[in-house]
């Protein structure tokens, strides 16, 4: 049985329904980001429930932030 951990805490996966995949990336391509800009590219194969959880509430935190700068 192969084992797998989250690549972001470490926990065991148990169950590969509560594995998750998160990846970001430029929409252009990394090759024609702007000189100095940061490369965010990132992909994480193995993440649990609890940190997709938490990566999940992030970005939605994000977006309510947003939401409130719009309304002001
Ligand atoms: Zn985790």
């Amino acid at each position: 049985m192969t084992r797998t951990t989250c690549d972001i805490c470490g926990k065991l996966i148990t169950d590969n329904r509560e594995r998750w995949l998160v990846s970001i990336q430029s929409a252009v391509g990394v090759n024609v980001l702007k000189y100095g800009q940061k490369n965010c590219e990132l992909t994480i194969c193995d993440v649990c429930q609890d940190c997709a959880d938490s990566i999940y509430n992030y970005v939605q935190t994000l977006k309510t932030t947003l939401d409130k700068s719009i309304e002001v």
